[in-house]
């Protein structure tokens, strides 16, 4: 197992379109099994393999007061979703520091592939539905700040660059 290190925004990285997993081996464990605990060292409630600059469709996710209860969704898709909406602040291991509202649908079905390779389906709401999407969204090469305002965007670029800096 190892940690991995987490590219942050706005490393050109974070927007590559990710991969389908083939085959889920031996290989394809070990990544998972190295991101929850990339994702537990983080404090994070969710990773997607983007982030530590694998390109490969493959999320990590816990959303237990726990941090006991990992899920890994390989090749996830979104296959359905609520007509409603809802605000939720989100922030991102990639963006430290910045949290801002973004507003997604309510609930989302989930289809992916577990660990041992097979088809499963989840319905998600609350935090999982949000984070599952904020995660699906890294593999298709997009960061929670590019939901939000131009304006809004230049502030954190500027937020970032000042950090760095310190
Ligand atoms: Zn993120």
């Amino acid at each position: 197992m190892a940690i991995l290190s987490i590219i942050k925004f706005p490393d050109a990285r974070l927007h590559t379109i990710a991969k389908a997993v083939k085959v889920v081996d031996e290989r394809v464990r070990t990544i998972a099994q190295d991101m929850i605990e990339t994702m537990y060292e983080a404090n994070g409630v969710g990773l997607a393999a983007t982030q530590v600059d694998i390109h490969e469709r493959i999320v990590v996710v816990d959303v237990s007061d726990e941090r006991n209860a990992a899920q890994v969704f390989i090749n996830p898709e979104i296959i359905g979703q609520s007509i409603e909406k809802k605000e939720w602040e989100e922030g991102c291991l990639s963006v430290p520091e910045v949290y801002d509202i973004v507003t997604r649908p309510d609930r989302v079905r989930v289809r992916a592939l577990n660990l041992d390779g097979e088809v499963f389906e989840i319905d998600c709401d609350e935090l999982l539905a949000v984070c599952l999407q904020h995660e699906i969204d890294h593999l298709n090469g997009k960061v929670f700040v590019q939901h939000l305002s131009r304006l809004k965007q230049t502030r954190i670029k500027s937020k970032i660059k000042k950090q760095a800096q310190a």
